[in-house]
């Protein structure tokens, strides 16, 4: 009979397809390193949505994983396998999973995006904040800054959409378009789109020039790669403030961390290693 060995690692990661490009493993792998945390690894895992099912199965019951952040394309799909909390049966996707504690899964976008905010020192109780888009980070930004008080508008480039996840989210938000929005003014706008993104989405942005951004406004921007979007640009023209969305990424993480190991993480040594990491690709 061969021998059963039992590994006493705690094995996490990143399922996703295609996922080579994920900071995750780098962030997390330093931060488990920074806290002396040997017995950990984080792993990039990826899984082509036919073998979904199967392999969290095999992960979880054969490969010793305790945990898993789930990205593109599996966030919608891996629900009907775990236990999604409030949050993420509210924003309608997964990001972290937690096999030990009974599969329970969770949306630690919502944090993420929360969190980086108020780190940069961004009011959100009672600001008017304009919210681009009507993907999964956008639900994610929505249910998030609703919950903080903020005065939240969609504008969305199919308007159907932006309906949908407003009734789905049960919120109480408009959804208009940039012009409308730029008229209401705004203290945050929030893009969710992957408008400026590196590849065919660079140079672009998801607010046209030839409607002004309100002035002082402060642009969030969820695209990371790279670090300075032309959104970004146009705030800083109108004397406006402008975040990137590498702080966000980081902080998904930080609650995944500490969800799997019931500790704080260390979030400056995850977002080095982030940036080291994102330097590296380009
Ligand atoms: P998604 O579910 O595919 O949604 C994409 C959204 O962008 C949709 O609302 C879509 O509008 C809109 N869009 C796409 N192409 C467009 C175009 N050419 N013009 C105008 N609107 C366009 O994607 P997602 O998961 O929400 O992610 C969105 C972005 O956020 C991605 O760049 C992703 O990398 C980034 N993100 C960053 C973080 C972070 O940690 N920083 C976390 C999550 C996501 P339609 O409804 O009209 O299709």
């Amino acid at each position: 009979m061969m021998p059963i060995v039992l590994s006493t690692e705690n094995r996490v990661g990143v399922i996703g397809y295609p996922v080579s490009h994920s900071l995750s493993p780098a962030m997390h792998n330093a931060a488990f390193a920074a806290l002396g945390m040997k017995d950990w690894r984080y792993d990039l895992l990826p899984i082509p949505g036919d073998i979904l099912s199967k392999s969290l199965r095999t992960l979880r019951d054969e490969g010793g994983y305790m945990g898993l952040n789930v990205t593109v394309p599996h966030k919608q799909a891996v629900m009907e396998f775990v236990n999604p909390d409030d949050i993420a049966q509210a924003v309608g996707a997964v990001n972290t999973i937690h096999f030990r504690r009974n599969n329970f899964a969770t949306n630690t976008d919502v944090a993420g995006v929360i969190d980086d905010l108020r780190a940069n020192d961004v009011a959100l109780e009672g600001a008017k904040a304009v919210v681009l888009g009507a993907g999964g980070a956008a639900r994610a930004a929505v249910y998030g800054l609703v919950q903080a008080g903020a005065a939240v508008t969609v504008v969305n480039r199919t308007r159907n959409k932006a309906l949908d996840m407003v009734k789905d989210l049960g919120v109480d938000v408009p959804v208009l378009n940039v012009a409308g929005a730029a008229r209401q003014g705004a203290d945050l706008i929030v893009n969710c789109t992957p408008l400026g993104m590196m590849g065919s989405y660079e140079g672009l942005s998801a607010w046209p020039e030839d409607v002004p951004l309100p002035e002082g406004v402060t642009v969030y921007d969820m695209v990371y790669r790279p670090r300075f979007t032309p959104l970004m640009r146009q705030a800083e023209a109108v004397g406006g403030r402008a975040i990137g969305g590498l702080g966000m990424l980081v902080r998904q993480g930080a609650a995944a961390f500490k969800i799997w190991t019931g500790k704080n993480a260390p979030v400056d040594v995850m977002f080095e290693a982030a940036e080291a990491e994102l330097a590296k690709s380009r």
